[in-house]
């Protein structure tokens, strides 16, 4: 790309930083070694009343579809479950999103198009070593009856039927507070039941766990709520130790939380899906 271009290419909406600008050369210069990382609700689908009918813009699959052939990878981070996310975002129906990766629950839940394949991150060791210890614990307390649900990678211990559940509850809480710290979990009491739980991904572990699986030399993340900011927090952090990285914002009404943080703020999904649709064409340019 020529220098009289490189102010004229993607130029709406406008980067307004300096490690913004730096990353757009960067990925201009290098789109194979790009991974575009976006938010699913109010980022490519907007925000609907009711969430069973959020729907990717049309423009921006078609703008992603575009660019999964012409980048290292593109892969949506988000906090739904992932094969709701990828019902919703249609994304199996698109020949250029063979190479698409969707992150679900913050990274706990995968689906690759390449493979169609839907998995979760394996079960913690903790949490099957908790399982093993319980039954001596509540053998201890004459509480045997409680119930006990494995939901993988957590154990809720429930008093609800115990004949006296909140007694049951204030005993277990220190005894099963020591178990889950001796074992690395966290405790989290709920009514009537005590859950211990293996610490959670957030969209930074995620994203940045899938920038070092694909070797990632540059990155985009586009984000629009407060659950992104740990993935804004690992662009910055990735871009301090040298890989170029750009920060979009998908602004609305509702939460600019973002903004502060972001190289370039689009108006909503279809704001996003006009900048993709533009990142696309300047790559198509430059052939
Ligand atoms: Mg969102």
């Amino acid at each position: 790309m020529s220098e009289q271009h490189e102010g004229e290419v993607l130029a709406v909406p406008k980067v307004r930083t300096d490690p913004g600008r730096e990353a757009i050369k960067a990925i201009l210069a290098d789109p194979e070694g790009t991974v575009i990382g976006l938010d699913f609700d109010g980022t490519i689908a907007p925000i609907v009343p009711d969430p069973e009918r959020a729907h990717v813009d049309p423009a921006a699959v078609a703008a992603l579809s575009r660019l999964g052939a012409l980048v290292k990878a593109v892969v949506v981070i988000t906090g739904r479950p992932v094969r709701t996310a990828v019902r919703l975002g249609g994304f199996r129906d698109h020949d250029g999103l063979r190479q698409m990766t969707v992150l679900g629950q913050y990274g706990v839940e995968r689906w690759d198009a390449a493979d169609d394949r839907f998995s979760g991150q394996p079960e913690p060791p903790e949490i099957a070593e908790v399982e093993a210890a319980l039954p001596d614990l509540l053998a201890q307390l004459g509480l045997s009856g409680a119930r006990t649900e494995h939901k993988g990678r957590a154990i809720g211990v429930h008093t609800r039927e115990l004949p006296d559940p909140g007694g049951a509850f204030t005993e277990l809480l220190p005894a099963l507070s020591e178990l889950a710290t001796a074992h690395g979990l966290r405790l989290e009491p709920g009514k009537y039941v005590l859950e211990i739980r293996a610490a959670g991904s957030d969209k930074g572990d995620a994203l940045r766990d899938f920038a070092s699986e694909v070797k990632a030399r540059q990155i985009i993340f586009i984000g629009d709520d407060l659950g992104d900011l740990p993935a804004f927090d690992a662009v910055r952090d990735l871009r301090d130790q040298g890989t170029p990285g750009l920060l979009i914002c998908s602004a609305s009404d509702e939460q600019d939380a973002l903004a502060d943080h972001a190289d370039l703020i689009a108006t909503g999904p279809s704001g996003v899906a006009a900048w993709l649709t533009e990142l696309a064409d300047a790559l198509d340019q430059q052939g």
